[in-house]
This record gives structure tokens, C-alpha cells and sequence, in this order.
């Protein structure tokens, strides 16, 4: 890290110890070049990236409405709550792993596409002929109307 002094871009830690119950590092760095001492403060950046949606608007990650749509898909279905948490700590850790400030929500509903599809088939399913465009779910069906007319 590059000195707040003489703005070299190596410094020394010459002691480095836990803050704030552990939660944060507190560094003590000398400047090699001119000697000033200071403090850095480390802590870990689990900030959840907002949501892009399809329209350009952006949204805070809302941990609700992933676990609600992941409950409706899996309605009357053979798979326990400790199953849907595990499925949305994971999805929470990719969010939260990728480091980035947004996400699409596109990519969000391809995990859930995975994590459904490993805990149940017919939830998978479901999800997907919601998620997956509903619009072309429809001229779909128009299609096959046409079709038996
Ligand atoms: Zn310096």
C-alpha cells in the first residue's frame, strides 16, 4: 500500500493485530522511504451486489423474495426447509463471492435454475416456465392452439 505521506508504493506492517472483536485487522506500517508511520484498518467487504433487472433498474438483493420464489416452485413437494436454506446460503455465497457491486438478475435465476434442479425436477420445472420469458411461454401455447384449430 502506497504511503500517505511521500506516496511510495512500499510500505512496511510492522504490527498487525485483530479490532473490533476480531472482525477488522489493524495494521501499523512504517514507509520505507520516509519513515512515517500510520494505520490501516482491514475488514472483510460482504456488501451483496444490487440486482440489475432486464429494464436497466436496479434493486438491493432481497434474500425474501429469492427464498418466496423458491418455496412457490417447490410447493407440495418432497424437499425440507434445511434443503431451501442450504440452496439459498449457497446462492447468497456466489453473490457475495463474485465481489462485484451489481449483479443481473438473470444470473441469479440461473442459480436458482441450478439448485432447483438438484433438489427437485418438477420445482425446476416449474420455476423455469416462469422465469424463462413468459412471454414466449405464451406464444408458445398460442402456437399450439393454432395448431388443433
Ligand atoms: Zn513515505
Amino acid at each position: 500500500m502506497h504511503c500517505p505521506f511521500c506516496s511510495t508504493p512500499d510500505t512496511r506492517v510492522i504490527d498487525s493485530r485483530l479490532a473490533d472483536d476480531g472482525d477488522q485487522v489493524r495494521r501499523r506500517r512504517e514507509c520505507i522511504e520516509c519513515g512515517e508511520r500510520f494505520t490501516t484498518y482491514e475488514t472483510a467487504e460482504l456488501n451483496l451486489p444490487r440486482v440489475v433487472k432486464t429494464d436497466g433498474t436496479r434493486q438491493p438483493f432481497n434474500e425474501d423474495k429469492l427464498r418466496s420464489g423458491m418455496m412457490k416452485a417447490l410447493e407440495k413437494r418432497p424437499v425440507s426447509t434445511e434443503q431451501i436454506e442450504a440452496s439459498v446460503h449457497r446462492i447468497k455465497h456466489k453473490l457475495m463471492s463474485a465481489g462485484d457491486r451489481e449483479i443481473p438478475a438473470q444470473r441469479i435465476g440461473e442459480w436458482v435454475m441450478e439448485e432447483l434442479k438438484s433438489l427437485d425436477r418438477v420445482a425446476y420445472i416449474r420455476f423455469a416456465s416462469v422465469y424463462l420469458s413468459f412471454e414466449n411461454v405464451a406464444a408458445f401455447r398460442e402456437a399450439i392452439e393454432k395448431l388443433e384449430q
